[in-house]
C-alpha cells in the first residue's frame, strides 16, 4: 500500500494543508490564520477528514513561519519563539499532531522548506547549495547545502540584518517591532505599505519604491552571495512579484559586488544566479510534502 503523506505549510497570514499519495495532491485546502487553537484544530480536522477517506497519515511535513524552536533534544522543539505575530509566542506546530496521528513528522522553516522544495523541483534542481529568500509580510530565508537545510541555534534570520539606508529614504523609521530599520523593517511589503500608502503592486513600475526597496534587497543578495556562494539565490514571496523589483535587486547586488568572487558587475551577470521561484507561491507545501517523505524515509531507515 502506498503512503499517504500529510503537510501543512503554516504562514502568519494563512495555513495550507495538502494530502498526497504517489505524487498526487489528493487534497488540499486553506485556512486563514487566527487564533492558534482554531487555526490548528482547523488544520487537524482536515486532515482527520482526509484519514477517514484515505486511511492513516504515514508521515506529516510542517513547514512553518518562525523563529522556531529546531534544537535538536530541546524540551520546546517544534514551538514558535518570540513573533510579532500575536498570540502564537510558544505555540507548539507538533505536539497537536503528533499526539493524534501518531506518525513522524518533520518540521522546518518554511523557507528552508521552500528551498528544499526549489532544489528538488524548482528553480534550482540540480543545485547543491542554494539559498530561498521570501519577501512579503516579513522577510526570511533558508539554505540548502546537498539536501540538507541549513539549522543553527535555532536557524537563521536573515531577514534581520541591517542594512544602509538609501539617500531617499533616511527619514523612515523601520517597521520591525523588534529592531526599527533592518532589512524587514525597510524591505518587507508592511513597510512598503507604510512609507508609500499602497503595496507595490499598486504603484506605478517607476515609482522610487523599486529603487529602494531594491537598494536593500540588493544588499542582502550580495551579502548572501558572499558568504553562502550558492549556485542560485531564489527571490519568492508576494512582493517579488514583480519583475522591474527583480532587476534592480540584481543590479544592486551587482553594484556592490563590483566583479568581486566571480560575479559580473552588471545586472545581466546574475540572471542565472539571482532567479524567481519555479514553483511560485507553491515552493511552501511542495516543500511540507518533501518534508515528509524525508521524515518516513528516515522512520524506514530505523526500523
Ligand atoms: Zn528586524
Amino acid at each position: 500500500m502506498s503512503a499517504l503523506l500529510g503537510a501543512m505549510e503554516a504562514g502568519g497570514t494563512k495555513f495550507v494543508c495538502a494530502a498526497s499519495k504517489r505524487g498526487e495532491i489528493l487534497a488540499q485546502t486553506r485556512i486563514s490564520t487566527g487564533a492558534p487553537e482554531i487555526t490548528l484544530a482547523a488544520a487537524r480536522q482536515f486532515f482527520e477528514t482526509v484519514i477517514a477517506e484515505h486511511g492513516e497519515l504515514s508521515a506529516l511535513g510542517i513547514a512553518a513561519f518562525g523563529p522556531l524552536d529546531l534544537r535538536n533534544g530541546s524540551p520546546t522543539y517544534g514551538h514558535l519563539l518570540a513573533t510579532p505575530k500575536h498570540g502564537w509566542a510558544g505555540t507548539d506546530l507538533v505536539a497537536p499532531f503528533a499526539r493524534r496521528f501518531g506518525c513522524p513528522i518533520s518540521i522546518d522553516t518554511d523557507v528552508n522548506a521552500a528551498a528544499i522544495a526549489e532544489t528538488s523541483q524548482g528553480a534550482a534542481r540540480g543545485c547543491r547549495t542554494a539559498v530561498y529568500v521570501t519577501v512579503g509580510t516579513g522577510i526570511g530565508g533558508g539554505t540548502v547545502v546537498d539536501g540538507r537545510t541549513l539549522r543553527g541555534s535555532p536557524h537563521p534570520e536573515m531577514g534581520h540584518i541591517r542594512v544602509a539606508r538609501h539617500e531617499l529614504d533616511a527619514a523612515f523609521a523601520g517597521v520591525c517591532p523588534f529592531h526599527g530599520d533592518c532589512l524587514e523593517g525597510v524591505a518587507s511589503g508592511p513597510a512598503i505599505v507604510a512609507r508609500y500608502g499602497a503595496p507595490l503592486d499598486a504603484l506605478p513600475s517607476d515609482h522610487e519604491a523599486i529603487a529602494v526597496v531594491g537598494h536593500y534587497l540588493g544588499q542582502l543578495t550580495a551579502n548572501v552571495l558572499l558568504m553562502i556562494a550558492p549556485e542560485r539565490v531564489i527571490l519568492g514571496g508576494g512582493v517579488m512579484n514583480s519583475e522591474p523589483l527583480l532587476r534592480e535587486t540584481r543590479a544592486a547586488a551587482a553594484r556592490l559586488l563590483n566583479g568581486y568572487g566571480g560575479y559580473g558587475a552588471t545586472a545581466g551577470s546574475l540572471e542565472q544566479t539571482v532567479v524567481a521561484p519555479g514553483l511560485g507561491e507553491r515552493s511552501g507545501i511542495v516543500g511540507a510534502l518533501v518534508l515528509a517523505e524525508r521524515a518516513l524515509a528516515d522512520r524506514s531507515r530505523q526500523t
